[in-house]
């Protein structure tokens, strides 16, 4: 069953530090304090479960919503077409929005939420991501709060999965393919 051994890049204390940063550089962008906290399921929920316990300290009154999203195309071309499976709820309109997701890849499916929201007109929308893998971008998506920048390779934990697993671990790790048994 275990294939694969974790190698930790990002250990819990680093990542509750970062964590607190961010939820300090949001609230001073976000005046007034109300905002509207919109999570791509599902690996941003621990992330975003995490900022949000935060928020009270700094005066952030969190509405918060979830949109799940799914990528599709077939395995030779990268899956350019995002759906949306479950769409805002919230009504965000002149109201301050931050959209949170686990990891910035291709961009693409932040480009697409982003591209979404603004028909929805809310006074600004923010990009919140624990990480960014800035190697791997394919369209122009930069992230206004990023946790970590990691290299190239892929990631699990604190939200993050493979194949479903590993989302619970409180770090994030690389996966290293064991050797075969004899
Ligand atoms: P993008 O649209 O930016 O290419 O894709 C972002 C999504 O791809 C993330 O929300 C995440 O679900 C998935 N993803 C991208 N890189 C990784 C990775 O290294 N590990 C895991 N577990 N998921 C990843
Ligand atoms: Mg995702």
């Amino acid at each position: 069953m275990n294939e694969y051994s974790e190698k930790v890049i990002i250990d819990e204390d680093e990542i509750k530090r970062r964590v607190a940063e961010l939820v300090i550089s949001i609230a001073d962008d976000c005046p007034g304090g109300d905002l509207v906290v919109i999570g791509i399921l599902k690996g941003s929920f621990i992330f975003l479960a995490d900022m949000l316990r935060l928020m009270y300290l700094h005066n952030l009154r969190p509405q918060v919503d979830f949109m799940i999203l799914s990528s599709y195309g077939s395995s030779t071309i990268p899956s350019t077409m995002i759906k949306i499976e479950r769409d805002l709820s919230v009504n965000i309109e002149g109201k301050f929005a931050l959209v949170v997701d686990d990891i910035l890849d291709t961009g693409r499916t932040m480009l697409y939420v982003k591209e979404r929201l603004k028909w929805l007109e809310p006074k600004m929308i923010k990009t919140c991501v624990l990480l960014d893998k800035p190697a791997r971008r394919k369209v122009e998506m930069k992230a206004d709060y990023v946790g970590f920048e990691v290299e190239d390779r892929f990631v699990v934990g604190y939200g993050l999965d493979f194949n479903g697993y590993y989302r619970e671990r409180p770090y994030v790790a690389v996966l290293e393919e064991q050797p075969e048994a004899e």
